[in-house]
Formats: structure tokens, sequence, C-alpha cells
């Protein structure tokens, strides 16, 4: 089997969009389950749609996701300059020799006259395209007198290269998602190759690219399998072999309308049924990484069986072309939520605790103990959606709190909360250790002596410490704590209970 090498191939003309980095995505896994090249191209030839530090953000959050191309613009390699814009002489080459063996021709038509030509073609469902059935009436190198065509050419009048795409020719292709597609060739114009500013548009560069840098499979958005005729014949003119392809399906909004990023301000308030489609945003967001990128293949792929939790590595093993579905993808926010807080419960505590370092001091909280604070971030762990929330969740274990959330005082502190709480730390004082088992037993003693229910005791509790009324399992909680601190803590609350109670 020849080697395998793919490439993603994006125009830097803006943000990274979810789709593309599903590209991306699904060309690096496949290449590295197959001991491929994952090689990063940038069709950057358009001009018009250039937009600045696009190629620096791609980079970027292709690095951040950890799909670091093998050959690429940062890399290098054989293969290179590995920016379109770089390669123009190549694909000028090339064009003159499709011209050279009347595959190609010169059109010197101005936008107006183009214009006319559309206003002037007969009415019918498909617009006309500049295809048989126009081009005689036009002006290029078919129509025109070889010698009108050498003096427009020599006097430096503007004029573009098309593909001569011939009459009456069914194009039929396989696709490994889609299966055999065929398109007439009155469906296809005579494409462009090379625009007026001298630069090739996307289908001569991509053929030419795809063919010199080597392509095994061409992996890429549905969008362009309707390009894919145009490139079957170029490289029937050229005489290349075709590589592989697999066309990947549509990711839609949940209403089924297109992702786009207008009207949307932030995921907060998302108008009904849109997403938004900027990576960036979930990377803004607080989104795991590995929770987006597992959230991301499933956007058209599954493994075959009801597993869906996975990190890149683990992707990276089970992933097929085979297994990615031909109908469009619907973007579920819901499941993109649901694999965050999977993939943060699975997460070692130790390195979540290392990360989370960081959030804890730039919140301006100090804490003494590496293993007090690995025993918070285990204990509320699996109680997390963001990573960002650990700092609200867990400010009580590093401060004593401040105030007691109103709405618990009144429903949980009640007129004999105080003398339970005095019988609480008086137990507990007597214990030999202090560790979440002991202190549960203590707690339905105390609940027995008095013939009540153990939450009377367990709610102020909790309160009293942490000021707040949600949290973690209690007698975890006031384990890691410690008994100096829950019986401190307990101490200031009874102060406080006669005064909130009148
Ligand atoms: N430059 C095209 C894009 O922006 C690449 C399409 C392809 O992969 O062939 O998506």
């Amino acid at each position: 089997m020849s080697k395998i090498r793919v490439r993603f191939a994006p125009s830097p003309t803006g943000f990274v969009h979810v789709g593309g980095l599903r590209t991306a995505l699904y060309n690096y896994l496949f290449a590295k389950k197959r001991g491929g090249t994952f090689i990063l191209r940038i069709e950057d030839t358009d001009r018009s749609r250039y937009v600045e530090g696009a190629t620096e953000n791609l980079i970027a959050v292709l690095n951040w996701a950890g799909l670091v191309p093998d050959e690429g613009p940062e890399q290098g390699g054989d293969f290179g300059p590995y920016f379109q814009s770089q390669r123009q002489n190549i694909y000028r080459d090339y064009a003159r020799e499709l011209i050279n063996g009347g595959r190609a021709y010169y059109a010197f038509d101005t936008p107006e006259e183009i214009e006319e030509m559309r206003r002037r073609a007969p009415k019918s469902e498909a617009p006309p395209k500049y295809d048989a059935s126009l081009r005689m009436q036009m002006r290029n190198s078919l129509s025109l007198s070889p010698g009108e065509s050498a003096e427009l050419l020599e006097a430096g009048a503007p004029y573009v290269i098309r593909l001569l795409i011939p009459e009456d020719r069914t194009f039929t292709f396989n696709d490994i998602i889609r299966g055999q597609v065929s398109f007439h060739s009155r469906q296809i114009d005579d494409q462009v190759l090379i625009k007026s500013d001298g630069y090739p548009t996307y289908h001569l560069a991509n053929v030419v690219d795809d063919h010199l840098m080597q392509i095994s499979h061409v992996i890429r958005g549905e969008e362009w399998l309707s390009s894919v005729p145009k490139h079957v014949y170029l490289y029937e003119c050229f005489g290349w072999k075709m590589p592989d392809l697999a066309h990947l399906p549509l990711i839609f909004n949940p209403d089924g309308t297109k992702m786009s990023k207008r009207n949307i301000q932030s995921l907060d308030e998302l108008p009904s049924g849109k997403v938004d489609p900027d990576v960036q945003t979930y990377i803004d967001s607080g989104y795991e990484k590995e929770a987006i990128l597992n959230y991301i293949a499933f956007l058209g792929w599954n493994p075959g069986d009801d597993r869906d939790v996975f990190t890149l590595r683990a992707l990276q093993n089970i992933f097929s072309l085979e297994r990615v579905n031909k109908s469009a993808a619907i973007f579920d926010l819901q499941k993109l939520n649901y694999l965050n807080q999977e993939h943060l419960h699975r997460m070692e505590t130790d390195v979540l605790a290392e990360e989370l370092k960081t959030e804890m001091q730039k919140a301006g909280i100090h804490y003494d103990a590496d293993a007090y604070f690995k025993a918070v971030v285990d204990l509320l762990k699996s109680r997390l959606h963001f990573r960002k929330e650990f700092v609200e969740y867990s400010t009580y274990f590093f401060k004593e709190p401040e105030s007691y959330d109103p709405q618990v005082v009144k429903k949980r502190w009640k007129g004999d909360s105080a003398k339970l709480l005095f019988e609480f730390i008086d137990e507990i004082s007597k214990l030999d250790r202090f560790d979440a088992g002991s202190i549960e037993k203590c707690v339905r003693q105390i609940a027995d002596r008095h013939e009540i229910g153990s939450g009377r005791i367990i709610h102020p509790v909790r309160l009293a410490v942490s000021g707040i009324g949600v949290g973690p399992g209690l007698f975890e909680m006031l384990q890691i704590l410690g008994r100096e601190k829950v019986t401190k803590r307990v101490k200031n609350a009874i102060e406080m209970i006669p005064a909130r109670q009148q």
C-alpha cells in the first residue's frame, strides 16, 4: 500500500469554524491510526477574502488542540512551501501546460461582458454558465482568431485562463463516504483556473498541490463535492492518479439551518435553535480541550457502540472513515456540556490540581498543603460542569465563611439548631479519628438520641462550615476541613443563630 499522506487545507478567511476543526481532526486521526503523515497547507490564493491574522489563529488552534502537523508552515517538510501564495509559478506552469495541450484557454471578457451574458441567456432554472453552450459567444482564444488573441495578450489585456470542459461527458468517481457519485458536464462551467490578478483559483492550486504533495486521501467537507468533477477532469488532463476521496457531512444548527456567526453574541444568549460555529468561543467559554475534540469527532462519526467518552489518543485507535455518516450532523450543545463534565470527572486528580493552581492564584486564594488542595480537588471534581467553577465551589475550604446564605439560614437554622450544633462539636471532640465514617456515626447518634432525622444536624452543620446550602457529601467535606476548622466554624455560627432567628 502506498504511504498515507493527508492534508488539512484551510483558507485563511476568518475564524476557525467547528467544521474546519472537524476536518483537521478527521485527517489527523486517519493519518495517526495508519502511521501516515498529516500536512497543513494554507490555501491563501484568494486575496479578496484574505483576513489578516487568520493563518496565525489557525495554527494556534491546531497547536492548542494537539493536532500538530507533521509537515506545514511551522514544521517545514520536503514538499513546501506550504503557503499556496508562495507557489504561484508552479500553478502558472501547469496552466500553460493545459493551454498548450488544448485543455484550457484564455478568456478576455470583462466583468460587464460576463454580466451581460447572464442577462441575455434564455431564462431557465439553472443560472447561465460559461460553458459549451455559451463559450463561442464570448471573447476568448476559442472564439477569436489566433491572431486576435495573440494581439490582446501582447497588449497586456486582462485575461483569465479557463478549463475547457468537454461537452456531454459524465464524470463518475467514488467517495469513501458517499459511494459512487456522478456529475454531467452540463452541470459544470468552464472553471477559471488563473484569475486576472495572476493568482490561481482554488481548483487548480488544490489539484496541483495534492498531486505534488503526494496526497493519498482527500478528506474535507461536503460543500466541496460539487467541485470534484472539475478535479477529476484536471487529473485526467494532467495524466495523474487521483487521491481517494471522503466528503464529510454538513453540520447544522439544532433548528436545521446553516451555522453562522451572525446574531451570536455569547453562548449564554444563543438565539433559539442556533449554535456558535466559532471554535474560539468554546475555548474562551472554558470547555475542556478533550471534550471539544471528543464532541467534534462525534459530529458525523460514531464508534458503532454506545461508548461516547474518548480522549484524542483513544479516538486515534478507533476512528475510521467507514463509520462516518452520509447525513448531516446536528450540533447539540447539551451533548458537549455532558462530555465536558465527563472529561473533568475522569481527569487524574493530580493533573487537574496542578492546572487549577493558577486559577486559584488568579482569584487570590492561598492554600497551604498540596495534599489538602488535592483532597479538595478530588472531592469536588465530580460536581464540576466547568473547571472555572472550582474557585467558587471551593472557597470555603480555604477561607472561613464571611456570611451565611440568608435563604438557607431561614430554612435550616431552626430553634433547636444551636443546641444540636453544640452537641455535635462536643461529640466530635471525643472522636479518636476524624474521618467521614466516624463523623457520620456521631451525627446519627445525636439524631437517634433526639428522635429526629439526621438532616436536622447535617444541614445546619453544612451551613455553619461553608456559608451555603449545597456542596459535596458533608462527612467527606468535614474530614478534609479537619476537626479544628470545623469546630471553630461551628462555634462561630452558633453565635449567629439566635440573632438570625429573631
Ligand atoms: N481551501 C479549501 C477550504 O478552505 C480546502 C478544501 C479542500 O480541502 O480541498 O476549505
